[in-house]
């Protein structure tokens, strides 16, 4: 099952499962080198700027607990959280009722918030950092979304896995780079399904998705 937890202890390298490594990459450098067009970086820029205030907030309600907070309190932030972030989707898609886009927030703040209670000693958890890494990933997907929902709307019908092509880049996407599926299947990455990369409906393995520089021609 995917916990946001363990996407937040991956390290800065694409190595999948380099757990130890939580040097975070800043929001301009995580996107720059991505295969993609000037116009998606600055897309997914501005996404993760905007969703980083959400999960700062989060974070902070939290951080001021001196121990971990009642099941109340979870649920409070959770539901903050997931208003915020449904805030924030809103100038980046106008897709943000999508039955997919409503299940990820949701899925996404109950398990960051049971997660930072799960570790809540650990500074790291409601640390700046960690809201860096979960915007980073998160205007990943979110972005995605849109791009493969107006690539379908365009009328293509497949589209193409690409990865970064360094040495960086995890076995598993390596596996997939340059395969060609029709639109509506996922990719089999690892053991997970990914409609594109960062795509948590099928309930990926977290490994396949943190710090993906992954991206989809569609075509
Ligand atoms: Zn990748």
């Amino acid at each position: 099952m995917a916990k946001i937890d363990e996407l937040n202890i991956l390290g800065v390298e694409e190595t999948a499962r380099n757990i130890v490594n939580r040097k975070i990459i800043p929001i301009r450098e995580y996107y720059e080198p991505m295969d993609i067009t000037d116009e998606q970086k600055e897309r997914r820029i501005k996404a993760a700027e905007r969703l980083e205030d959400a999960f700062v907030i989060a974070l902070l309600l939290l951080s001021e607990f001196d121990e971990t907070p009642s099941e109340m309190v979870l649920t409070q932030v959770m539901t903050q959280l997931q208003s915020d972030l449904l805030q924030a989707y809103e100038s980046i898609t106008t897709r943000v009722d999508d039955e997919d886009v409503l299940a990820h927030v949701s899925r996404v703040s109950q398990e960051i918030v049971e997660s930072t209670a799960r570790h809540f000693t650990d500074p790291y958890f409601t640390s700046e950092d960690r809201a860096t890494v979960l915007a980073e990933n998160d205007a990943n997907y979110i972005v995605s979304y849109d791009e493969y929902e107006d690539a379908e709307a365009d009328g293509c019908t497949m589209k193409r896995w690409k990865t970064m092509l360094d040495k960086k880049v995890r076995d598993s996407h390596r596996d997939v780079e340059g395969e060609e599926v029709p639109i509506g299947t996922p990719f089999f990455v690892g053991d997970s399904l990914l409609m594109f990369p960062g795509d948590t409906q099928f309930d990926p393995d977290p490994a396949e998705i943190v710090n993906c520089r992954c991206s989809v021609e569609y075509f």
